[in-house]
């Protein structure tokens, strides 16, 4: 069995899951038999209760949204299967407080079934229950005939059950009768669209494989959320256009006016992080009201899940005043979001920060900052010619730290070093300000570890290079500048030699810059020993397991693994060699 879940059994998946869910939930009671959820606090008497229900696998719909302003139970079936007609009918009696009990059922055959027959035997017992239907994905709809009939089952029912089930909720909560509670949800409902996408599919627990086979940079367009293939497979493609071809069918099915009001749900399919979702309503957002349509109200996260699914769906739901008023009003459901979103604020420009920052940006670096006419700068070539060689190199020095790390030395080098302007760098007007400039592209634009102890480093070299006070850098200076770089980095990392980072590369060539100075070979001589000791140094750390860093997290795997920050302090004095 291929473990992509925690599971004990697949056949008791979901009971154990509830038994979970109701342990840590305050205002949640679980009836076994024959299978439904409701509050634990009784219901108010004269109100109207509301009662949804479906497959699970869509968590944290339904279970999450019951409580106070929102649903009075819910009835969960087997993964993606509806639940049955008898556990609907009991829940349905349970939750009934006189006022009669609103079903909110996703549009599929096997649920219709078993709410009708629930609100049959229901009526029976003089319990009085409207059905609000949702089907919301645009993807499912195969047009009606000449009847006005939907062909086929009609559409599924997505992400727009939840905001079926808000309204409901708190129009119930606020004491409205049973056809206004009704009336409201159906007003929801066909007021609202969806449509989704999958990067990748999910995995039923216990099956050994995903729902379906999706190559390598695809995507399934027109998902829905019982891990059945979409309606149309493409190459994978950046989420602004992403974004638009949803919202554009959602639209199309919607066909909303200018200056039209919406609230949009940007919903996660189980396993998408919350940035990218963010990353999707700022892009949907911006598509929005580029068309003239409002934003009144949104909610992003993952509500309607498919297990596992890597994937996102967008909902646009038509609002007025009645609906924002439900909407806002609180609720103690624990999967709805507390934090109350009023109309959405434009969000800020998009792209890469020009402003600094962390993020990566154009490489625009320091230039001459004193104004002078440029001219060559030795220690300028050398730094430039090591920067350059050092963002080629990116793919490989990712590889390595992906091998015995997290994956982010690479981005780190690039998101300071492709910040420096090296024609600028090259012509610098000193050794001290090449070193700064350098300095400075570490300190203000990278992160991580690297990026402190590479900016520190740099940071002493330069002040040793303004000490000495001429446009030329000895060796002398940069022996005492290396040797002051060491020491800082190893003052603020507390890594020795042997730990297997970027000291097995720098503490032997600072020792052979110390010993050349004092047995005055010439200058390209020192430099050579210094590159050849950094070389080895660097080398010696592929056999050894890490000690400091995130590589010493992994213990033995990281053996047969270069340190990159040994590399790539070995490159610097291989350049310096070079250039001298
Ligand atoms: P992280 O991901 O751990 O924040 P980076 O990926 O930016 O760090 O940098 C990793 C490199 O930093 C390693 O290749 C190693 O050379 C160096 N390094 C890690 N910890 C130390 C330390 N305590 N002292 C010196 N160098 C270190
Ligand atoms: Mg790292």
């Amino acid at each position: 069995m291929a473990h992509t879940q925690f599971v004990n059994e697949p056949k008791s998946f979901v009971a154990d899951a509830i038994r979970g869910l109701t342990a840590c939930t305050d205002d949640l009671a679980w009836h076994a038999d024959p299978g439904y959820l409701t509050r634990r606090t009784p219901p108010e008497p004269g109100t109207v209760a509301v009662l949804s229900g479906g497959g699970s696998g869509h968590e944290p719909m339904h279970a999450g949204f019951i409580g106070r302003g929102m649903l009075a139970g819910a009835c969960p079936g087997l993964v993606f299967t509806s639940p049955n007609a008898l556990q609907i009918d009991v829940a349905t009696r349970a939750v009934d407080a006189g006022a009669g009990v609103v079903h909110v059922v996703k549009n599929y055959t096997g649920d219709v079934l078993n709410f009708r027959i629930a609100a049959d035997l229901a009526g029976e017992r003089d319990i009085a229950v409207e059905h609000v239907l949702v089907a919301d994905d645009v993807a499912s709809d195969k047009g009606t005939d000449e009847a006005g009939e939907a062909v086929g089952p009609g559409m599924r029912g997505t992400a727009a059950t939840i905001a079926v089930e808000k309204i409901c909720g708190a129009s119930a909560e606020r004491g409205d009768d049973l056809a206004t509670v009704a009336a409201l949800g159906r007003r929801v409902a066909d007021g609202a669209r969806s449509m989704a996408v999958a990067l990748r599919p999910c995995t039923l627990p216990g099956a050994g494989e995903p729902s379906f086979d999706l190559p390598e940079g695809q995507i399934e367009i027109g998902i829905g959320i019982h891990g059945e293939r979409g309606t149309e497979r493409r190459d994978a493609m950046p989420a602004r256009e992403l974004v638009r071809l949803l919202a554009d069918r959602v639209l199309d099915a919607l066909r909303p006016a200018d200056g039209d009001r919406l609230i949009v749900v940007v919903n996660g399919l189980g396993a998408t992080h919350p940035l990218e979702l963010h990353l999707l309503f700022g892009e949907l957002h911006d598509h929005l009201t580029h068309r003239g349509l409002i934003v009144e109200r949104s909610l992003v996260g993952s509500f309607t899940t498919a297990l596992d699914m890597a994937g996102a769906s967008i909902t646009l739901i038509r609002c007025d005043d009645e609906i924002l008023e439900l909407w806002d009003a609180p609720t103690d459901a624990p999967a709805w979001p507390n934090a109350p979103s009023r109309r959405a604020l434009a969000p800020g420009a998009t792209g890469p920060s020009s402003d600094g920052g962390i993020m990566p940006g154009d490489a625009t670096g320091p230039g001459r900052p004193d104004g002078r006419p440029a001219g060559r700068n030795a220690v300028g070539e050398w730094l430039g010619a090591w920067a350059r060689r050092v963002i080629d190199e990116e793919p490989a020095l990712t590889r390595l730290d992906r091998q015995a790390g997290d994956g982010d030395f690479g981005t780190n080098m690039v998101a300071a070093l492709g910040r420096l302007d090296l024609d600028a760098l090259r012509t610098a007007s000193s050794p001290s300000q090449a070193f700064a400039a350098v300095s400075d592209a570490y300190l203000g634009h990278a992160g991580g570890t690297s990026g402190a102890l590479f900016g520190v480093w740099f940071r002493r070299l330069g002040g040793a290079a303004a000490k000495s006070g001429t446009e030329d850098l000895s060796v002398a200076d940069l022996a005492r500048g290396a040797r002051s770089g060491l020491d800082a980095i190893t003052a603020l990392g507390g890594a020795r030699v042997g730990d297997k980072t970027m000291i097995d590369a720098l503490d032997p060539a600072v020792r052979a810059l110390e010993a050349g100075v004092g047995n005055e070979a010439s200058p390209a001589a020192v430099l050579s020993s210094a590159a050849e000791a950094a070389a080895q140094g660097a080398e010696s750390t592929e056999g050894i397991t890490a000690r400091r860093g995130r590589a010493s997290y992994i213990g033995e795997a990281a053996r047969g693994v270069i340190d990159p920050g040994a590399l790539v302090m070995a490159w610097l004095f291989e350049e310096a060699s070079r250039a001298a």
